[in-house]
């Protein structure tokens, strides 16, 4: 047992940290980014083979129009913060998909999924940035990495701690299984923690405010989610209360208005909140 946690102490220390863009939270990272991103797009090119793609044209463009900005937007982030090289293996892309449920998902590699159920409750293009700035979020923080890491830390002890740092791809591809839920009708969503959900509506926040879309909409928009029975998106996540999300998110508004005001105060991208030079905001 002593082994197993001294084992496991040397493998956060050598291998296993790292931080959240923008809220800068120390997270467990056992896993590399690539197996992470080979996983999902496996995943993702399964389930968007048979997935019924919507006929709503008009919807369809607005859903693209939305994820173009929100991914300009990260990809001015990570500029303006050096960070680009971090999204090396990002091939962005936006679908929506006929499905009554009130859901949508950005897979590691930001491949972004809408169903068309959750549109009534978006109702316009600033309350969709709500939702892809949320997924985006959990996206760029590398949820879904934490989580596969949690499950080697707890459940799989020293072999498996051994085989992720030797990047052994059969044990990763199992870890991966259970928290993708590979092959399942939900497989392409992930159990994110109730840490997990708030965070991304931090991002998700910050986002859409370098996006140029006005971040106090994300209020009115879980007040609708929370009249249909519970905000969750994703549909295994252990999501927090609709009171709490809300009161949290009415805490971080002032950071996000920050930088909606620093870039998008005349009405165009002026400065970053840093003072980096207008240049570096592309949208
Ligand atoms: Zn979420």
């Amino acid at each position: 047992m002593k082994n197993i946690a001294l084992l496991f102490m040397i493998a956060i220390g050598l291998y296993g940290c790292g931080s959240v863009p923008i809220t800068g939270r120390q997270q467990l990272n056992l896993v590399s980014d690539s197996e992470v991103l080979s996983l999902s797009l496996q995943e993702y090119n399964s389930y968007i083979q048979t997935a019924k793609k919507s006929t709503n044209k008009t919807a369809e463009a607005l859903v693209e129009k939305v994820g173009r900005k929100i991914a300009g937007a990260v990809e001015s982030y990570f500029k303006v913060t050096g960070q680009e090289a971090l999204l090396s293996n990002y091939k962005w892309e936006f679908n929506l998909v006929e499905e009554p449920q009130v859901n949508a998902f950005c897979m590691p590699g930001g491949k972004i999924v809408v169903y068309t159920g959750i549109l009534p409750y978006t109702q316009d293009e600033t309350g969709l940035a709500v939702v892809l700035g949320h997924e985006v979020g959990h996206a760029i923080a590398k949820h879904a990495n934490e989580r596969m890491s949690q499950q080697i830390a707890l459940g799989y002890g020293e072999t498996a701690i051994g085989a992720a740092l030797g990047k052994s791809s059969a044990t990763v591809q199992s870890i991966g299984s259970i928290v993708y839920g590979l092959g399942t009708k939900v497989g392409v969503t992930l159990p994110f923690n109730r840490k997990q959900e708030l965070e991304a509506d931090h991002l998700g926040l910050v986002l859409m405010a370098i996006a140029g879309y006005d971040p106090n909409a994300a209020i009115p928009f879980w007040e609708r989610m929370s009249q249909q029975g519970g905000s969750a998106l994703e549909l295994l996540s252990t999501h927090p209360s609709d009171n709490t999300r809300i009161a949290e998110i009415r805490k971080e508004l002032p950071d996000a208005m920050e930088y909606y005001n620093a870039i998008w105060g005349n009405g165009a991208p002026v400065s970053a909140p840093s003072g980096s030079s207008k240049g570096d905001w592309h949208f």
